[in-house]
């Protein structure tokens, strides 16, 4: 169910502008998640795909593409007839993740309708749990991973660097596992009114972003990106 619809983004998507699709609910409940209510579908109306087909139809000549996150889209059952609706219409789409359904992200990738994926990987592996506040099986993550990097479909792979969860070890873990060649895009953390819990975690400062993204990218040949915003 869409649960927001952004109609023009110049940050969403890599050397596009896009509109973006924001899908209600989520199975993670990551304490400094900014989409509380996305997540919770509540305070937000769902809004029907036909109304933003004909919007996006309208507007197709100044947009290249639409974003479709959440809250996390592959819970949604429609996804994949929602994405080849938009593909047919001529736009690219991008597909943002969290990984934890391998199999849906195996049968939206079979179709080759993506363009591009943003899979978030919210820690090293021994603190999941913790960090998205749900016991969730690491392989399911495991599996999307190894899905996503030899998909063919351009990616991207991103953490959230909060002090609390994380360090340059475990970034060493998570750079490690997803090997050469791979891009992970370290993405400062924010406080927000809006998180599903009222913490302000402290938060590395840009230069330690940066100190973390030269030594990753020398020890392990990753493309390493900073991001000031979350
Ligand atoms: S940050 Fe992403 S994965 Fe975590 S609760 Fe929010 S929408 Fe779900």
């Amino acid at each position: 169910m869409i649960r927001g619809y952004l109609k023009s983004s110049y940050i969403d998507y890599p050397g596009n502008i896009s509109s973006v699709l924001f899908y209600g609910g989520c199975n993670f409940r990551c304490p400094f998640c900014h989409n509380r209510d996305i997540v919770s579908r509540q305070n937000c109306e769902s809004i029907k795909l036909n109304e933003i087909l004909s919007d996006l139809d309208k507007r197709k000549d100044f947009i290249d593409g639409v974003v479709i996150t959440g809250g996390e889209p592959c819970m949604c059952q429609e996804l994949e007839s929602h994405i080849s609706k938009i593909k047919d219409m001529g736009l690219r789409v991008k597909l943002d993740t969290n990984g934890s359904k391998p199999e849906v992200l195996k049968i939206i990738l079979s179709k080759n309708d993506l363009d591009y994926i943003a899979m978030d990987i919210k820690g090293e592996y021994l603190r999941y749990n913790e960090i998205v506040d749900i016991n969730i099986d690491t392989e399911l993550i495991d599996n999307s991973i190894d899905l996503i990097k030899y998909s063919g479909v351009s990616h991207e792979f991103r953490t959230t660097i909060i002090k609390e969860f994380h360090n340059y070890e475990s970034l060493k873990k998570i750079c490690r596992r997803l090997g050469k060649g791979e891009k992970l895009v370290l993405q400062q953390y924010q406080y927000s009114d809006k998180q599903i819990k009222d913490i302000k975690y402290d938060t590395y400062s840009g230069e330690e972003l940066n100190d973390f993204k030269l030594k990753l990218q020398d020890e392990f040949g990753l493309e390493i990106e900073t991001r000031y915003r979350y």
